[in-house]
């Protein structure tokens, strides 16, 4: 990936996760409290893993696996692993990271996947 588009998904990710937090402050007041205890001013800058674990609980597995994700996500960027599937380890297509920044899988593989979990 060329250092250009890294740093266009980086910044939509960082968007993306201010955004989830943002989200995540306005559903819960101990979050809130905590993301201010942190004393950080851009949400972006806000990393899961400095959130106090039960108050990361607190938003819910829903809220704190987006989060997470999308972390997974900006680590990727770093260590040159996104955008690629880990599964058969063919290119995502950009669409679908446009459309999904966080995706994992390519929509192959994903999509089998989902066939297994179903059935
Ligand atoms: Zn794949």
């Amino acid at each position: 990936m060329e250092e250009a588009e890294k740093s266009r998904m980086r910044q939509k990710l960082q968007a993306l996760k201010a955004e989830v937090l943002e989200s995540l402050i306005a559903e819960s007041k101990d979050f809130k409290a905590a993301v201010e205890d942190i004393g950080v001013k851009d949400l972006a800058d806000v990393a899961s893993n400095d959130i106090d674990a039960r108050t990361l609980e607190a938003v819910g597995a829903k809220g704190k696996l987006r989060l997470q994700q999308i972390e997974s996500a900006l680590g990727r960027i770093e260590n040159g692993r996104f955008g690629v599937c880990p599964s058969c380890g063919s290119k995502i297509a950009s669409a679908r990271l446009d459309a999904i920044p966080y995706a994992v899988l390519c929509i192959d593989c994903k999509s089998s996947s989902e066939r297994r979990k179903t059935g």
